[in-house]
């Protein structure tokens, strides 16, 4: 009999085993995470971020900033939402690529491409809709460039009964029609930033209507809406801050239930890293039991080569995007002026990495590796052909590390554990595949 242990492939969790509390590290942190704001230091340095922030942040999303509370409550309301959206997602043991391969290691794949609105940017958006709601607000407002995150904002928007507002990078505006039409179809008002709405667009737009935009832009673009729609309007945030770390470890704490069940330790996470909330939201209650001496698992941020601020850039004070005038915050960036390649994984084009993620990776409790384009868009391929599912570009990038650790467990010998990330899925990344996939 072979134990039901290495049968099974697909690790599914009952919906009532969907957790009610979300882990939060930062009562574990070793020290606490520099200030921004250097100048003032400490608690004057947040409450005047906080004070920054203010306008345009729901009330809670603040309170969460710097919550020294080890774990924060679901809302029963939002608890069912989880459930409705198909949370929890399913852990998937990758059998037939570790076939491939002639691997000892055991590889699991985390199922966020398994959320309707096609990525784990789900997590947080329907969380902050939810407290947005709640206080008050009936329209929210974010900045999108690939449109993840506006997808996700426009559906749950329209299921909790909000309107919403969307700026979107002109670039990926034309270059993605059909998340334009997904968010159109939701109800959505879909802006192509820079736009004549807001001061800051109007003289970009009007020296040249056709300027394809920058995250940079659309936040802006998006702070300064929502700064003059404060009675009504607040914005949503797709990744970077603290509390959207936390609010994704949803991820992390189901995967530690899953694999648990299947009495499995993991040796090593990997996940893609933008600006680090999926890799986060995996890996954060693992790497609080590490800093309490519980794991010894490996914690591995995957970065695209053109754009990997943990391998190549400085942890240093910055600005959150360029062309902002917002706080400073000590992060790893590559600067401001730094020319991102363009990427099939259009998500994981940040200069940055999020204070929380910079601040594990200093202290040693993350490591990070840079990979090339073609060979992460080719795991993508095999994992399509041997898993049956097709990721998005972004964890593509995790699938490819992930296949390159079990390859060395292979030489070495070594049976292990690996688990990855599955942010997002690939189908409406179908034409960035074909094109640079060639010959297909
Ligand atoms: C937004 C996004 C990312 C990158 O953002 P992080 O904050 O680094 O997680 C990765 N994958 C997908 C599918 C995304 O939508």
């Amino acid at each position: 009999l072979i134990p039901v242990k290495l049968m099974i492939t697909r690790i599914s969790l009952p919906p009532e085993e969907t957790p009610r509390y979300w882990h939060n590290i930062l009562p574990d942190l070793p020290e606490p995470l520099p200030d921004p704001v250097p100048e003032l230091g400490g608690e004057p340095s947040r409450k005047k971020v906080l004070e920054m922030l203010a306008g345009i942040f729901t009330k809670t999303g603040l309170r969460q900033e710097y919550s020294d509370e080890p774990r924060i409550r679901i809302p029963e309301g939002l608890w069912e939402m989880f459930i409705h959206v198909g949370r929890p997602t399913p852990l998937h043991r990758a059998k037939r690529l570790e076939e491939h391969l002639k691997t000892p290691a055991r590889i699991y794949f985390k199922r966020e491409d398994t959320l309707p609105t096609g990525s784990f940017k789900l997590n947080t958006v329907l969380a902050q809709l939810y407290f947005a709601k709640e206080e008050g607000f009936t329209r929210v407002v974010d900045g999108t460039g690939a449109g993840q995150t506006g997808s996700a904002v426009a559906w749950a928007a329209a299921s909790l009964g909000l309107r919403a507002k969307i700026f979107m990078v002109r670039s990926s505006y034309k270059q993605k029609p059909l998340r334009v039409t997904y968010m159109k179809m939701c109800g959505a008002d879909v802006t192509p930033s820079p736009s004549n709405e807001t001061e800051l667009g109007r003289p970009l737009f009007e020296k040249d209507p056709e300027d394809p935009g920058s995250l940079g832009i659309v936040s802006c673009e998006t702070n300064e809406w929502a700064a003059q729609r404060r009675e009504d309007t607040v914005t949503v945030q797709g990744s970077i801050f603290n509390f959207v770390m936390t609010q994704q470890t949803i991820i992390g704490l189901e995967t530690k239930k899953q694999l648990e069940l299947v009495e499995e330790e993991p040796d090593v996470m990997f996940g893609c890293v933008g600006a680090g909330s999926n890799f986060l939201g995996f890996t954060l209650p693992y790497i609080s039991e590490r800093i309490k001496g519980r794991s010894r698992c490996r914690f591995v941020a995957v970065e695209p080569s053109g754009v990997a601020p943990e391998v190549n850039g400085e942890y240093r004070y910055d600005l959150l995007a360029p062309g902002t005038t917002g706080p400073l915050y000590k992060m790893y960036t590559l600067g401001c002026d730094y020319k991102i390649p363009l990427l099939v994984a259009e998500g994981l084009r940040y200069q940055g990495t999020s204070p929380l993620l910079s601040f594990l990776r200093n202290r040693g409790l993350v490591d990070a590796v840079a990979v090339d384009e073609s060979a992460a868009l080719n795991a993508g391929k095999i994992c399509l052909m041997k898993e049956g599912f097709l990721p998005a570009p972004e964890p593509a990038y995790a699938i490819k590390a992930a296949v390159d650790e079990a390859l060395r467990a292979r030489d070495e010998g070594r049976e292990e554990v690996i688990v990855a990330n599955i942010s997002g899925v690939g189908f409406l990344d179908l034409e960035g595949y074909g094109r640079a996939l060639t010959p297909i």
